[in-house]
Formats: C-alpha cells, sequence, structure tokens
C-alpha cells in the first residue's frame, strides 16, 4: 500500500459510523476481537465505502443498486501512485482524464478530493452517466467536473478528447470480462468464495455492461495501447489497471509500438491482494522536477 494511503483493512468503525449511521446494523465481531463487517453483504459494502468517503475526504456519495461498487481504498492507493508520476505543476491544478468513470464517479471523486485535480470522465452506459451527474450535483468541489459520452464502445479515446485539450493523467479500470455471461458468472462465483469468509475488498457489484468488453481485458488494452500513441502529445502520462497479470505482457508490446519515451509497471499490495497498472508516456522527461 502507498505510505500515504489512509486506509488500512484494521478500520476504526466509530467515526466511520459517525459519517454514516445505517453503517452501524452491519457490523460483526471480526478476527482478533476486532470489529468488521460480512464482505460477502452487498449493502455492508457499500455503507462502508460511503462511510470512508465521507469520513476521509467529506465526499457525499451515493450508488444504485446493481452498480459496481468501488472498494474506496484499492482505487485510491492507484490515485497515489499514479499522482507520483506527475510533474510539479506550477500555479495550475491537473487534469485528469478517467476512461469509463462509471456511476459511482469513484476517481474523479478522490481525484478532486484528494489531489485538486480537474477532471473529466468519459463513459459508454447512459444510466451510469446520468446517476454519475447526480453525483457532480450532490458535491459542491465537484462543479467543474465534466463528464463525456463514448458513443462507440468499441472506441476508448476518439470523441472524448478535444482538438488541443492536455491532460496531464489518464487513469482507467478497465472491463475485464468478455461478455455478459462471463461477467455474471465470475460474480457468482466471488460471491460463493467469500461467503463466511474475513476478507476485505474482493466484493463488488456491478451492472453487466460495466464489466465487459468485447474481447475481454485484453482487447481494451490492445485498443487503448494503440489508440494512446495518437494522442501522445496531448496526454502526458498515461495509466491503466490490468486485472489479469498474464495480460502486462501483451499490453506493453502493443504500448512499444508507438514508441514511448517511458514505460513501466507499478506493482500495488494492498492486504493479501496484489495488483497493477501499467504507466507510459510519449513525452520528453528531460528538464522536469518530478515530486
Ligand atoms: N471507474 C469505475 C468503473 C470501472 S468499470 C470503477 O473503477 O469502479 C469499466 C467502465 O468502463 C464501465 O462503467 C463501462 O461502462 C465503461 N466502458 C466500457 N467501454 C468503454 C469505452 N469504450 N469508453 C468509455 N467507457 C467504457
Amino acid at each position: 500500500m502507498h505510505v500515504n494511503n489512509p486506509f488500512d483493512s484494521n478500520y476504526k468503525f466509530s467515526p466511520l459510523v459517525n459519517a454514516v449511521p445505517e453503517l452501524e446494523a452491519f457490523i460483526i465481531p471480526g478476527k482478533f476481537a476486532r470489529k468488521s463487517i460480512d464482505f460477502s453483504d452487498p449493502e455492508a459494502v457499500y455503507l462502508l465505502n460511503k462511510a470512508l468517503l465521507k469520513w476521509r475526504f467529506n465526499v457525499n456519495w451515493t450508488l444504485k443498486e446493481g452498480h459496481l461498487c468501488p472498494a474506496v481504498p484499492g482505487r485510491f492507493d492507484y490515485l497515489l501512485h499514479a499522482n507520483d508520476l506527475l510533474p510539479k505543476l506550477e500555479g495550475r491544478r491537473a487534469r485528469m482524464l478517467d476512461i469509463g468513470t462509471g456511476a459511482s464517479l469513484i476517481y474523479p471523486l478522490l481525484g478532486t478530493a484528494a489531489f485538486n485535480w480537474e477532471c473529466v470522465g468519459s463513459e459508454v452506459d447512459k444510466e451510469a452517466i446520468s446517476y454519475a451527474k447526480g453525483l457532480i450535483r450532490m458535491n459542491a468541489s465537484m462543479l467543474g467536473t465534466k463528464i463525456r459520452r463514448q458513443e462507440f464502445k468499441s472506441l476508448i479515446l476518439p470523441g472524448i478528447i478535444e482538438k488541443k485539450e492536455q491532460f496531464d493523467l489518464l487513469v482507467c479500470n478497465p472491463p475485464f470480462y468478455k461478455n455478459k455471461s462471463e461477467a455474471l458468472a465470475a460474480n457468482a462465483r466471488k460471491n460463493k468464495n467469500l461467503h463466511g469468509a474475513d476478507e476485505t475488498h474482493h466484493n463488488f457489484g456491478g451492472s453487466a455492461n460495466e464489466l465487459w468488453y468485447k474481447g475481454g481485458e485484453e482487447a481494451f488494452l490492445k485498443k487503448l495501447a494503440i489508440e494512446s500513441a495518437e494522442y501522445g502529445s496531448q496526454i502526458h502520462w498515461f495509466t491503466c489497471l490490468v486485472s489479469k497479470k498474464e495480460h502486462v505482457r501483451t499490453f506493453k508490446r502493443f504500448i512499444r509500438k508507438g514508441n514511448p519515451t517511458d514505460l513501466k509497471v507499478i506493482e500495488m499490495t494492498h492486504g493479501k491482494k496484489s495488483s497493477q497498472f501499467v504507466a507510459w508516456t510519449f513525452q520528453n522527461q528531460e528538464n522536469e522536477s518530478v515530486k
């Protein structure tokens, strides 16, 4: 976990219950006389994440039933590591583009609240977009956030980035299943494995649309890699989570085709879970004072 991540899995429930009183009804005894929640219960997981956002960032957040419930500690870890890539910006806010922002709007919410980034989110799902727009209205500090609709699910960047527009950072948590039935089956398996286990951060809801892309994660990553070279002068750092480790090699291979000036894999660990994102740029890193 990043040194600046305030969330470890030994949650202190009293400030969280103060932030979101409904959480109290879901607290159960955990290991070593600690308190916990049932991580296989989507309602409990949702309220925990809602409380984390309110307690730490004063973010007001709700989630429509059936949509992907983000595990805030892990999502924030990704942004902390991505933030480390950014050069020091004198006198202006960093601009971040979140591909597939979802109904939860999680990265723009965290990006604005924790780093004061100016955020744009893209999304294909109309329902998710209208929900995310509601979240912007619920948080005064988010009013500068824009959501742009990607009309073609097979495309990622075209139609989203305006001519001459500049971003310091792109983040993305890609859809990872090949089709709707694979997404539903995996979710059912996950819930079954979880039942009764004292594990953290593995539960998610998720409308099927949110979780799949034709060809799965690998196809999405290839597409992003190829498209990125076209926008190399407009986006300083591209980053993208990769959920299956075996996809990292292919992803890097496709990124290299565009001749990046830097390309790296950043490993993250959170409890027993590890994950990674790939970061690459086509811009010159010389003469920049890195944070
Ligand atoms: N960022 C959120 C949601 C990630 S799920 C989170 O981390 O929880 C992936 C999201 O990508 C879904 O909301 C899905 O609808 C969206 N998506 C799928 N294909 C897309 C595309 N081509 N362009 C933009 N968003 C897309």
